[in-house]
């Protein structure tokens, strides 16, 4: 029998702080038939109605932008205050939608014969299905739903099962927009997630999460060809050069692989310095690190979270093992923190004389562990950056504009930051190269993601065809 609720931990206390209705598939139909419903009317809705909608939308954001962030610390663990950053870039990315959302645009192009007209349109697929992971449970649907909602498609999200309530209490948020056009079902992603993507009245399937779920889901969206549109891990590297500033490099890199305890999608987990400045960079990294607060995310003071979960921890502690056993030497960390005798906390933690034969360097290790590993020439540091089966985002520190264009053209990463690590920007496309999932979200990019072109092509005179092709 399946649990009609899913119990929500603060990974902080272990402690229950909620719970939602685990839906079933028939709750999930019913929701997916109210966005139905809702389409054609959306669709049909001119665009500045729509640009006013999601500036509302915006707006309810930012108006309750205290109350969820608290609700996304207690449910995630993640500290407050980047949790406020999650709810500004999220109301940011409704509001960028709603301006692209007036410019849309068709385009005509060169028709065959004069008496014609050739033109591109861009078309809604429907009802889009939406599933999220829980490290940035609002921003990560506001990247989905806003696009989707300017490109005139509806929407059913699912959010994760650790961090569903902060999407239920945007549920009123929502709810200024016309009844269907942005539903919400709650539940675990085998039996609500699932029904979501196998319901025939889903159009498309929007995901965010991990390499493994991304997979079965695109096998799932195959067989009725269905599009899968796909974010999903990464392992990026950060590379810094001999001519950084040593301090500012480790500040950067150890924000790049801490925030959020480790937990973001494009967390730094491969670090590549240049071998002449190798041991003072780890130097400065260590007690840079050794001064990051370790704690409740709803104490002011903190720096760094717990972990989700337990089995995330595990998986961490599984990744340092690994490395110790092959000849990794521990810099810092590399241990649950004395005192905190709650909570799924980890050190952040710093790893040297790191190589690719380890875990640590090849698989997502989702927490806060900084490998470190030296490199001799340029060459050498992308070949290493490209060595991995994911390719998200990448980092480089270096003053040199010959070796910042060497790395924006030899690596292979949808994002690519050059002294200023993992800055989003609305206007920009975010997505992944290889296994990273390959589809993109923000920027027009990512409104084309939810569009479908139309080439409509009018002859101004009927003509008929004679039997054999003409054109050669
Ligand atoms: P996950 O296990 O893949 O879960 C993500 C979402 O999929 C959750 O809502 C989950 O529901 C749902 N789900 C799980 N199994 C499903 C199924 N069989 N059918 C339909 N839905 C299903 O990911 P995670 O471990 O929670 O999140 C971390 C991963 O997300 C990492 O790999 C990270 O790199 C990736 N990520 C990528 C990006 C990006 O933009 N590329 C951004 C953030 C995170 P339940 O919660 O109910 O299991
Ligand atoms: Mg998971």
């Amino acid at each position: 029998m399946k649990a009609q609720k899913i119990a929500v931990r603060n990974p902080a206390t272990e402690e229950i702080v909620g719970e939602v209705p685990n839906q079933s598939p028939q709750e999930v139909s019913a929701a997916v038939a109210r966005a139905r419903a809702a389409f054609p009317l959306w669709r049909a809705t001119p665009a500045h109605e729509k640009a006013r909608l999601l500036h509302d939308v915006a707006q309810g954001l930012r108006d309750h932008a205290e109350k969820l962030a608290r609700i996304l610390t207690r449910e995630g663990g993640k500290p407050l205050r980047e949790n406020r950053d999650e709810m500004d870039w999220s109301a940011s990315c409704f509001d960028y939608y709603a301006g692209i959302c007036r410019q849309q645009r068709g385009r005509v192009i060169p028709s065959i014969e004069p008496s014609q007209l050739a033109f591109i349109l861009h078309e809604p697929y429907g009802v889009v299905g939406a599933i999220v992971p829980w490290n940035y449970p609002i921003l990560l649907a506001a990247w989905k739903i806003a696009p989707a909602l300017a490109a005139g498609n509806t929407v059913v999200l699912k959010p994760p099962q650790q961090t569903p309530l902060s999407t239920v209490a945007c549920r009123a948020i929502y709810s200024g927009l016309p009844l269907g056009v942005v539903e919400i079902v709650t539940g675990a992603g085998r039996l609500t997630g699932e029904a979501l993507i196998r319901h025939p009245g889903t159009d498309l399937i929007a995901f965010t999460g991990s390499l493994e779920v991304g997979r079965h889901i695109a096998e799932i969206c195959a067989r009725t060809v269905k599009k899968a549109h796909l974010e999903l891990g990464g392992k990026d590297a950060f590379v810094v050069c001999a001519d950084s500033d040593l301090g500012v490099a480790a500040k950067a890199v150890a924000w790049a692989a801490f925030l959020n305890a480790g937990q973001v999608c494009t967390s730094t987990e491969r670090v590549y310095v240049h071998s002449s400045i190798y041991a003072e960079f780890l130097e400065r990294l260590k007690a840079f690190t050794e001064s990051l607060v370790v704690g409740d995310g709803l104490r002011p003071k903190t720096d760094v979270g717990p972990l989700i979960g337990a089995e995330v921890r595990r998986k961490v502690e599984e990744h340092v093992a690994d490395a110790l056993r092959r000849g990794a030497r521990l810099v810092c960390g590399g241990k649950r923190p004395k005192g905190l005798k709650r909570g799924f906390f980890y050190e952040p933690t710093v790893l040297a004389g790191v190589d690719h034969g380890m875990k640590v360097m090849r698989e997502e290790t989702f927490g806060p562990v900084c490998p470190v590993m030296a490199y001799e020439d340029f060459d050498e540091a992308l070949r290493l950056v490209n060595d991995s089966p994911y390719g998200l985002g990448a980092n480089l520190y270096t003053r040199d504009a010959q070796t910042v264009k060497r790395f924006f053209e030899g690596v292979q990463a949808g994002t690519i930051w050059v002294n200023d690590p993992l800055t989003d920007n609305d206007a920009g496309p975010f997505g992944g190269f290889k296994a990273s999932g390959g589809s993109r979200e923000l920027g027009e990019e990512g409104l084309r993601e939810f569009q479908q072109a139309k080439h409509v092509h009018w002859d101004f005179e009927q003509k008929a065809k004679p039997w054999w092709y003409p054109y050669g």
